[in-house]
């Protein structure tokens, strides 16, 4: 089929017709299906239950350097979960922290710590006279952006490319010293799929902000998520420290999506001087996290190995959905030129992007159709869109079958949505 562009009124009035049938024909089969949310589905839950007998009431709880794991202590994690994740974020376990369950928290408490008592000795945000600014590569996650906005902070977009976000704005932007951060998903990034590149990455180490507590807000989410053969990019921290810029980042990680989320452990990898920051504020926070969490978790992978091998089967999982809404989007959308779709080589998420001023017609008429994606304009910070174009499909929760046939659905309604409004 030609591009909808390139047809006749009466060629694409035509075509709109067949399409407002077929997709009545779907809103009467009263469908429930979901492609919103970054989940797990049950099927890769399962691969983890395992975990959940490596401990017992006959285990030995006694971690490698004596520490009892029932007890208090250990601040900042023990031995060999720093070495389990520091290995899987590319870091020096001495540059670890082990927290709780989620780092989507460590975040906010990065963020709630430096608002409230300032970076290494720096006024803290909210004494500051003027608004604290953040920079966010669009379209990006969701829950970023909801942190930031809920301190009040000004969110400035910056746009991502193939290789990661627009390096001579981030360079231009953080002259300002009221330019505070930036998120960074530097690997399979929500909802992209981009993996940045080796020059951007030494792009971000050589940065020069204005202001000395700017810091890089590196989340490593989806490190070993791969759904092909393993992606490697250069280790930020390292870089950073080669460059003379050893505090720039904070990194991040969590095994939510390896084991189970809102049960995994979670980390921070950062400079020594950083880390010390932290723990100094830290300590009045906690006595330590959760040990056994910890030791559940090295004792079911054992070490890097364990938990790529791991990872293999996730990726076997999840693949053929990936693959199943590509196809479909391939087969029906391609040569119409009503949209553009990433093929991501890890990570959770798909990326659409329509023509203008179709993203919220698309959103609301796969709801009419039993269809629940993630909203449009979440992508984008105050969910503001400035295209009304960017949509995210999250393939993973649903079971195959489904997922296949809500790609047929979007399919459907994309091309519908496109053609009603090139015809208005
Ligand atoms: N960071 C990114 C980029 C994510 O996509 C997600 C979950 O979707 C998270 C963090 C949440 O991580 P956690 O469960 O460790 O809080």
């Amino acid at each position: 089929m030609k591009p909808y562009v390139e047809m006749s009124k009466e060629e694409l009035t035509a075509e709109y017709e067949a399409l407002k049938a077929s997709y009545q024909s779907y809103v009467d089969r009263h469908l429930s299906l979901n492609m919103a949310r970054g989940k797990p589905g049950s099927d890769q839950l399962d691969l983890s239950r395992g975990m959940l007998d490596v401990i017992n009431s006959a285990s030995d709880l006694t971690a490698s350097d004596g520490t009892d794991a029932r007890n208090y202590g250990c601040l900042d994690g023990l031995p060999e979960a720093k070495k389990l994740l520091g290995d899987m974020m590319d870091s020096d376990p001495e540059d670890v922290i082990v927290y709780g369950n989620s780092s989507l928290n460590i975040m906010y408490d990065q963020i709630a710590r430096s608002y409230t008592f300032g970076v290494m000795g720096n006024t803290p945000w909210c004494q500051l006279d003027g608004p604290v600014k953040w920079l966010c590569p669009v379209p990006g996650y969701d829950r970023h952006f909801g942190i930031t906005e809920f301190f009040g902070i000004e969110m400035i977009n910056i746009p991502m490319h193939e290789d990661g976000p627009d390096m001579d704005a981030v360079e231009a932007f953080v002259k300002d010293p009221a330019v505070k951060g930036i998120w960074c998903v530097p690997k399979y990034s929500n909802p992209g799929g981009v993996v940045y590149s080796d020059e951007v990455i030494d792009r971000f180490a050589h940065l020069q902000p204005a202001a000395k507590d700017f810091r890089i807000y590196w989340d490593n989410a989806y490190c070993i998520h791969h759904l092909y053969e393993e992606i490697d990019i250069p280790d930020i921290l390292k870089a950073c420290k080669e460059a003379g810029h050893p505090d720039l980042v904070y990194k991040f990680g969590s095994t939510s999506k390896i084991t189970f989320p809102g049960a995994g452990i979670a980390a921070l990898a950062t400079s020594p001087n950083n880390k010390k920051d932290i723990l100094n504020q830290m300590k009045h926070q906690t006595i330590g996290h959760d040990k056994l969490n910890q030791l559940r978790h090295v004792r079911f992978f054992g070490d890097l190995n364990g938990l790529k091998e791991h990872m293999k089967k996730h990726a076997d999982l999840i693949r053929p959905k990936f693959e199943a809404v590509e196809k479909t989007l391939n087969e029906q959308l391609g040569g119409l030129e009503v949209g553009t779709w990433t093929n991501p080589k890890g990570g959770y998420f798909i990326s659409f992007t329509g023509l203008d001023g179709t993203a919220q017609e698309i959103v609301a008429k796969m709801k009419e159709a039993g269809v629940v994606m993630t909203g449009a304009g979440a992508t984008y910070p105050y969910h503001k869109d400035p295209h009304d174009s960017n949509i995210r499909i999250a393939p993973t929760l649903p079971p195959l079958d489904e997922i296949a046939l809500a790609a047929e659905i979007f399919a459907t309604v994309v091309k519908l949505v496109s053609a009603e409004k090139l015809l208005a």
